[in-house]
C-alpha cells in the first residue's frame, strides 16, 4: 500500500477498496517499526490520527467527500498544531503546545486529511543536514551514515522511507529542495506569498515559504490545491487566482524554452551530479524542449546576501523567545536579566545562537550600511537577473545541490561549507520565485536532484515540466534498498 501513488490511494479510498483507518494504521505500523532507524518523526499522533481516519471514513461513506479525504500525511514540526506539541526542532519549544493550528494544517484537516505526526527538522529551520535538531539527526534512508539534508530532513526521509505518502515542509533558502534532492523525492517551494505563513514559526519572514514533499510531481499537484488559499491573516499572502494544478500536467513540452544558467555548472559541482543533470537536460530536448544558455551574473552574491538578511530577520523573530511568554524558562532565575540570559543561553543551540549574533551585528547602527543595506542591494540585483532571464526562457533548470548526501559530521566544523550546500537554491528565495527538485539519477547509490525554477506563480508549468520528465523516467519510483 505504501508504494501506491497518491492518485492510486485516493482512488482506493473513494472506491472503498481500503478504509482510511486501514491506510492510517498501515503507515502508523511502518513508523513504529522503521522510524527508530531514521528518527524522521519528533511526535507521532497515533490516537488522534485514527480518530481523524474514522471521521474521514464516515465522510467517505456519505459520498461527496473531498478528493483527499482519508489520506494520511505528516507535517513538519515548524507548523503549529492545536493541542499537539510544536517544537521547531528546539529545546526552546520542547514544551510548547499551540492553542491554534497553522492555516495550512487547518486546510488539510478540513479536507479530511489525516495527520500522522510531526517531522524532525534542523533547529528553527537553520541548517542543511538536520544535525542541529534538539531531537538528534535524521538518517538518510538511502545511506544511513549520511545526512538527509535540511532543514526539512524529517519530512524528506519519511517520504523516502514510505512512512508517509507526503509531508508539508518549509523553505527559507533551500530547505524543501535540498533534502528532497538528497532523499530522492520531489519537493516544491511555491512563489513567496502563494501559501499562507500563518502559524508557521518564523525564521526569516521575507524568505520563508511553506510547500510540499511527495514522491512525484503528480502527487504534489494533487495536494497543492488544498495547501493554497488566500489568507488575510498573513499580510504577505497574495490574493492571486488559484488554478487547478492538475489541469496542465499532461501538456506537451514542444517549444518549451529551458534556461540553463552557466553559473550553476562551475567549480564545486560534483561530476556525478553534473552528469545526471546533463542527462536530464538531454531528455527534455528529446521531448521537444529547447535549451538556451543563460547567465545569472549576480549568482555569486546569493550566499553572502542570504547570510546577512536571513540572520538579521531571525535575530528579530527569535527575540520573542525570552523565557517569559512561552517556551523554555531557566530554573530559579535571580532577576529578570538572568531569566532572559539563561533561558536563551540554555534553550537555543549553537547554530541558532550564531545566527542571532550575526543578525544583531549586521543590524547594529555602526554596521547596518556596510552589511544589511548592501545585502538588500545585492538581493535586488539577483532578482533582476531572474526577471531578465524570464524574458528569454519559460523555465530554468540546473542542479539542486552541489553533491549527493554527505556523511554526518563532515561539515560540522565549518559553517561556511554547510552554507554552500544551498548555493543553487538560495537565489530563488531572495527573488521570491518558486523552485522545485525532482530526482534525476543516482551517484554511488545516492540520489541526485534536478532543480526547476519558475517565474512568479508558474507552479502549474513547473509541475507540468516535472511530470513530463517523470512519465519517461523512473528515478522518482526508486526506493532505498532497505525499503520494500
Ligand atoms: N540551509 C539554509 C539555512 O541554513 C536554508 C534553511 C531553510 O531553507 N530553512 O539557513
Amino acid at each position: 500500500m505504501h508504494n501506491l501513488s497518491i492518485a492510486q490511494l485516493i482512488n482506493q479510498l473513494q472506491t472503498k477498496a481500503v478504509s482510511s483507518r486501514e491506510l492510517t494504521q498501515h503507515f502508523l505500523n511502518r513508523i513504529a517499526q522503521l522510524d527508530p532507524g531514521y528518527n524522521s518523526f519528533v511526535t507521532v499522533t497515533a490516537e488522534q490520527a485514527l480518530a481523524q481516519a474514522d471521521a474521514a471514513d464516515a465522510r467517505l461513506a456519505q459520498g461527496n467527500a473531498p478528493d483527499l479525504c482519508g489520506l494520511p500525511m505528516a507535517h513538519k514540526d515548524i507548523f503549529c498544531t492545536q493541542g499537539v506539541r510544536t517544537s521547531c526542532g528546539s529545546k526552546m519549544l520542547d514544551n510548547f503546545i499551540p492553542p491554534y493550528s497553522a492555516t495550512i494544517v487547518e486546510n488539510y484537516a478540513a479536507a479530511g486529511v489525516v495527520m500522522l505526526g510531526k517531522t524532525n527538522m534542523d533547529e528553527f529551520a537553520m541548517g542543511s543536514s538536520n544535525e542541529t535538531s534538539y531531537y538528534g539527526p535524521v538518517k538518510n534512508p538511502w545511506a544511513t551514515h549520511c545526512v538527509p539534508g535540511g532543514s526539512s530532513g524529517g519530512s524528506a526521509a519519511c517520504v523516502a522511507a514510505r512512512l508517509a505518502p507526503a509531508a508539508t515542509a518549509s523553505d527559507t533558502g533551500g530547505s524543501i529542495r535540498q533534502p528532497a534532492s538528497l532523499c530522492g523525492i520531489s519537493g516544491l517551494k511555491p512563489t513567496y506569498g502563494r501559501i499562507s505563513r500563518w502559524g508557521m514559526i518564523a525564521f526569516a519572514s521575507s524568505l520563508d515559504q511553506a510547500g510540499l514533499m511527495a514522491r512525484s510531481a503528480e502527487d504534489i499537484a494533487l495536494l497543492l490545491n488544498t495547501l493554497t488559499s488566500f489568507d488575510a491573516k498573513d499580510s504577505t499572502c497574495v490574493d492571486h487566482p488559484i488554478p487547478d494544478y492538475r489541469a496542465d500536467l499532461t501538456k506537451p513540452l514542444n517549444g518549451l524554452r529551458i534556461g540553463v544558467p552557466v553559473e550553476y555548472f562551475g567549480e564545486g559541482l560534483h561530476a556525478g551530479t553534473a552528469a545526471a543533470v546533463d542527462a536530464a537536460l538531454k531528455h527534455y530536448e528529446s521531448l521537444g524542449a529547447r535549451l538556451v544558455s543563460i547567465s545569472l551574473p549576480h549568482s555569486s552574491l546569493s550566499v553572502p546576501a542570504y547570510y546577512v538578511i536571513a540572520p538579521a530577520e531571525c535575530s528579530a523573530n527569535l527575540s520573542r523567545f525570552d523565557g517569559v511568554r512561552y517556551g523554555y524558562r531557566c530554573k530559579d532565575p535571580q532577576d529578570l536579566e538572568d531569566l532572559y540570559r539563561r533561558s536563551r543561553a540554555e534553550g537555543f543551540g549553537d547554530e541558532v545562537k550564531r545566527r542571532i549574533l550575526i543578525g544583531s551585528y549586521v543590524l547594529s547602527a555602526g554596521f547596518y550600511d556596510a552589511y544589511y543595506s548592501q545585502a538588500q542591494k545585492a538581493r535586488r540585483l539577483i532578482q533582476q537577473d531572474f526577471v531578465s532571464a524570464f524574458q528569454q526562457v519559460d523555465i530554468i533548470l540546473g542542479p539542486t545541490s552541489p553533491s549527493p548526501a554527505f556523511e554526518f559530521g563532515s561539515k560540522g566544523q565549518d559553517p561556511v561549507a554547510m552554507y554552500l550546500e544551498d548555493i543553487y537554491t538560495i537565489a530563488t528565495n531572495l527573488a521570491g520565485l518558486p523552485g522545485m527538485s525532482i530526482p534525476c539519477g543516482l551517484v554511488d547509490g545516492k540520489p541526485v536532484g534536478l532543480q526547476l525554477i519558475g517565474n512568479y506563480f508558474a507552479e502549474s508549468l513547473m509541475l507540468n515540466v516535472a511530470h513530463q520528465y517523470q512519465l519517461g523516467t523512473d528515478f522518482h519510483t526508486l526506493a532505498p534498498a532497505a525499503i520494500s
